[in-house]
């Protein structure tokens, strides 16, 4: 994997132990396996509005993937945080050309997250995964 920090030197450590927890790899060596966990479907602009919303902390180009024959590129935006804790986006564009095949845009999570919601504070709720622990707080006062 070729890992670009989006974030800035100061978080790139933690934010690439995120990845690769994620991912379940223990270093950058060689390239996650296609699909990605809990991978779900989105359109080109449901991906592009995602990674417009918050910018993800790191781009990694993840190689080529091989799906029903074809050759794409492969690359996996790691957000990491709120819902997509322990994920992020990915693309696949295919290779070739001369190919007709759309590319694939999906989002995904190490954890198939269960949200539990609590209000915690005026205008604030803390959503707690059921599954994996995960927690992040949402201030929807402003
Ligand atoms: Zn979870």
């Amino acid at each position: 994997m070729l890992v670009h920090s989006l974030v800035g030197d100061k978080n790139r450590e933690r934010c690439q132990g995120d990845l690769l927890a994620a991912l379940g790899k223990k270093d950058t060596f060689g390239y996650p396996s296609w699909p990605l966990p809990n991978a779900k479907d989105l359109s080109a602009n449901e991906f592009w509005r995602g990674v417009n919303s918050y910018i993800p902390t790191l781009w990694v180009w993840c190689g080529t993937a091989q799906i029903e024959g074809e050759s794409y590129d492969f690359n996996i935006f790691y957000d990491g945080r709120g819902t997509l804790a322990g994920g992020g986006y990915a693309v696949l564009s295919p290779r070739g050309w001369k190919s007709e095949k759309p590319a694939i845009y999906v989002r995904w999570t190490a954890c198939d997250h269960k949200w539990r919601s609590k209000t915690v504070g005026n205008c604030l709720t803390r959503y707690t995964c059921e599954r994996c622990g995960s927690a992040h707080e949402v201030d929807s006062s402003g």
